[in-house]
């Protein structure tokens, strides 16, 4: 009976658990530096995805890579934030899921990664997964 239980658990969709795309905080390919510094302050998230025009992804920038990039050898250059765009600096290595995918495999990957982008065939990017919703789902089942 657990272990049917358990099975039902790791097989569902994941689809309840995704934040969607519209309250998603993200960049675009061609913005600048300071604009993503700007959306990730006031999001208050360290790191969020970059979005090319056909809203598929492309990467994750974050507040440390932005202010890795613009320190100097004696100073913090502030002008170069006006000057460079998000795709010369951001990760483009990103924990992705398809949105039909199942929890299992969103469970293995947010060992390594705080959120997981989710895609679905087309690789438009459709929301966001964290680790929070799914150690809360880990937590619910445990608990009952
Ligand atoms: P949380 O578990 O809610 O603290 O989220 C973990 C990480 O997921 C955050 O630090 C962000 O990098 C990302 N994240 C969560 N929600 C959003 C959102 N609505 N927009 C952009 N990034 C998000």
């Amino acid at each position: 009976m657990i272990n049917e239980e358990k099975e039902s658990i790791l097989d569902n969709e994941i689809s309840e658990l995704i934040i969607p795309a519209h309250k998603v905080a993200i960049v675009q390919i061609g913005n600048s530096l300071e604009h993503a510094l700007l959306v990730l302050i006031k999001s208050g998230y360290s790191a969020i995805p970059v979005l090319d025009h056909d809203y598929k992804l492309r990467g994750l920038i974050s507040t440390t890579i932005i202010m890795d990039s613009i320190l100097g050898l004696e100073k913090i250059e502030y002008e170069k934030l006006g000057e460079h765009k998000v795709e010369e600096i951001m990760m483009t290595k990103v924990a992705r899921i398809n949105e039909n995918g199942i929890f299992f495999r969103a469970l293995e990957l947010s060992i390594n990664h705080p959120f997981l982008c989710v895609e679905n065939e087309e690789g438009v990017f459709v929301g966001l997964l964290t680790r929070k919703s799914i150690l809360a789902v880990i937590h619910r089942h445990l608990k009952n």
